[in-house]
């Protein structure tokens, strides 16, 4: 007979892992959402147990507000249907890894876990351009996960990109 213990420790991990990307997919869904309304695409679901919560999709420009970054309305979405400022214990998914702002904003909202797709080199403040998730002086720091589905969350911006390089 195997031993109960030991098949549970291998499974645990592959199968948060699963839904991880499966989130991550959801995201992506919500990125495209986005490039219909000639938004760059990025896409992001907020979670709590398990269960989504928000959606969000990045919409500045159709909605002129800068702040409108698909962290920031998925943020929004889920504390006014929680009825709480705060996310605690949340899972934030966004398919390209948060600019400044949205550090900020995942910190105010006490979200427990960031998990990011594409990393950004120019602007990410998850750890590529900028720190500011894991500072010393934060009292509150989620923990990160980068690089869920990372190609497909890059090329979808790779590609919107270039065809606007086109036209
Ligand atoms: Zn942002």
């Amino acid at each position: 007979m195997p031993d109960q213990r030991q098949v549970r420790h291998h499974f645990m991990p592959k199968l948060s892992h699963l839904s991880d990307e499966s989130w991550m997919r959801r995201a992506l869904g919500l990125a495209e959402r986005a490039e219909h309304l000639g938004e760059v695409p990025i896409g992001a679901v907020l979670v709590v147990n398990n269960e989504l919560v928000a959606e969000g999709w990045n919409q500045p420009l159709s909605t002129n507000d800068p702040t409108a970054h698909a962290e920031i309305v998925a943020l929004r979405a889920a504390a006014a249907r929680l009825n709480n400022y705060r996310l605690t214990g949340s899972t934030l998914y966004v398919t390209l890894e948060p600019c400044v702002m949205c550090a900020g904003a995942i910190v105010q909202a006490r979200v427990g876990r960031l998990v990011y797709g594409a990393p950004d080199p120019q602007r990410g403040a998850a750890g590529s351009a900028f720190d500011l998730l894991t500072a010393a002086a934060l009292n509150h720091r989620p923990e990160i996960v980068g690089g869920v589905c990372a190609s497909l969350c890059g090329e979808r911006l790779r590609e919107f990109f270039q065809q606007k390089r086109k036209a």
